[in-house]
């Protein structure tokens, strides 16, 4: 019988199961996952779940019985070790078994602070569902927060802290919020909203050393300017780094994430890979781009697992991500990352809540991202499609639809 692997059960993994029985594969499926639970969707964990107005299962991808049900078999709290290409196995503890073809959808991994005391109590990172769990326990009323980075993570977690009156300090290094991901324009709003919300930010300031008492739990920061900011909880959000190791000692091509053609096939034939693992070769920006968002996970898996299935597959999608804190609510299509573009045009209330950024590049626009607007995205990924250049002041006119651009 056809056994077709895949190994990382998040949602990634758990949406190439599906699409692979969807799509008539009646062979053997295995879907490994390290964690103890079934794949789960991670963005709740920064948002309702950790508010706590969720339940845990809210956050599942299907339940555990949904598996069963399409002979999907499951294996959670299962870490696959090695993958023998030459044998077409895989190793885990306690057996290994073979493969027709095999997906690599292992995600990604909070990057750790390597700072004196990053290993105390009360130091967080934000990547699974035990991490909100413990985060959540922490954000008592009149605790002192402390934030590493002032990156999606970061916010988010601040938005919570403050939800449950915390007090919160948010370090960056760099000049403002989402410098990286957004660029300067729209990183000072982000910075402006939370700090209407009580949020303090230093930027242009690191953690330096974080400071415990006598049972080991963090007390204080001291930061790169030599100031010591009392924390009872510290939370680390510095970007994450692919867990490509796996494909690595196996011989694959990694260059921060496993190397994919636009079928998402590694440099085996045989072993594919999607989700935030994957650093795919991307036909709408000619270049290979490894995206940490949830649509990715969402459409890159299916996309995987029709391409297992020896179907013709282009993964060209617009990478599209979304937030939501305090009373915003963003969509963003494209990657405006800073020194991407060399604008920014804004249609309706800039200085409020409700507008269109987008960001172009010698006239054409390469992202734009709708805050507390709906139902534009399709309007917006057609115009980062067609790369033409736009009236800027047609752009930043409500009364012109996007279609008319
Ligand atoms: C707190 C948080 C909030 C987020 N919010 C948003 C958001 O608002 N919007 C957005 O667009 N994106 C958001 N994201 C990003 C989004 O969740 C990720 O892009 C998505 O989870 C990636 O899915 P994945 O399946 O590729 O990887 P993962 O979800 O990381 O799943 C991979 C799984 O594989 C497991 N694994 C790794 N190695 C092995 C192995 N050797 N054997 C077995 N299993 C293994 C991992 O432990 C993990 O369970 C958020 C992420 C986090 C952490």
């Amino acid at each position: 019988m056809t056994t077709h692997l895949i190994v990382g059960g998040g949602l990634a993994g758990a949406k190439a199961a599906e699409t692979l029985r969807e799509e008539g594969f009646d062979g053997q499926v295995v879907l490994f996952g390290d964690e103890p639970e079934v794949p789960y969707e991670r963005p709740p964990l920064s948002k309702e779940y950790l508010h706590g107005k969720a339940e845990r299962e809210s956050t599942f991808v299907h339940p555990e019985a949904w598996y069963a049900e399409r002979d999907i078999d499951l294996r959670t709290g299962v870490p696959v070790t090695a993958i023998d290409r030459s044998a077409h196995r895989v190793e885990f503890q306690g057996g290994s078994l073979g493969y027709d073809k095999l997906l690599l959808a292992t995600g990604a991994s909070p990057r750790r602070l390597d700072i004196p005391g990053a290993d105390l109590d009360g130091v967080h990172y934000l990547r699974g569902l035990g991490d909100s769990d413990a985060l959540r326990e922490a954000f008592r009323h009149g605790a002192r927060v402390v934030i590493v980075g002032a990156g999606w993570i970061g916010l988010e977690a601040a938005a919570a802290a403050r939800d449950a009156d915390c007090s919160v300090t948010v370090l960056e290094p760099q000049p403002t919020a989402l410098h990286g991901a957004l660029g300067p324009e729209l990183g000072a709003k982000f910075a402006k909203l939370h700090a209407s919300h009580g949020v303090e930010f230093r930027f242009g300031e690191s953690a330096s050393e974080l400071h415990g008492d006598a049972s080991r739990h963090v007390r204080s920061v001291l930061t790169s300017s030599g100031a010591t900011l009392p924390a009872d909880v510290a939370v680390i959000g510095v970007g994450a780094a692919p867990n490509d190791e796996l494909a690595s000692a196996a011989g694959l091509e990694v260059a921060d994430g496993v190397l994919t053609d636009a079928a998402l096939r590694t440099s085996d034939p045989d072993v594919f890979a999607a989700g935030d693992v994957a650093n795919s070769l991307s036909p709408l920006l000619g270049r290979r781009v490894r995206v940490e968002h949830w649509a990715n996970a969402l459409n890159g898996g299916p996309a995987a697992a029709r391409s297992m299935l020896g179907q013709d597959v282009v993964y060209d999608r617009v990478p599209y991500f979304y937030s939501d804190q305090y009373d915003l609510g963003m969509e963003c299509s494209g990657l405006p990352p800073v020194g991407s573009y060399d604008q920014v045009v804004y249609r309706g209330d800039a200085d409020g809540l409700e507008f269109i950024a987008f960001w172009l590049k010698a006239g054409a626009v390469v992202a734009g991202m709708n805050v507390n607007i709906w139902d534009v995205t399709d309007d917006i990924q057609s115009l980062i499609r067609s790369a033409r250049p736009v009236d800027a002041s047609r752009l930043a006119d409500p009364s012109v639809p996007l279609t008319d651009l």
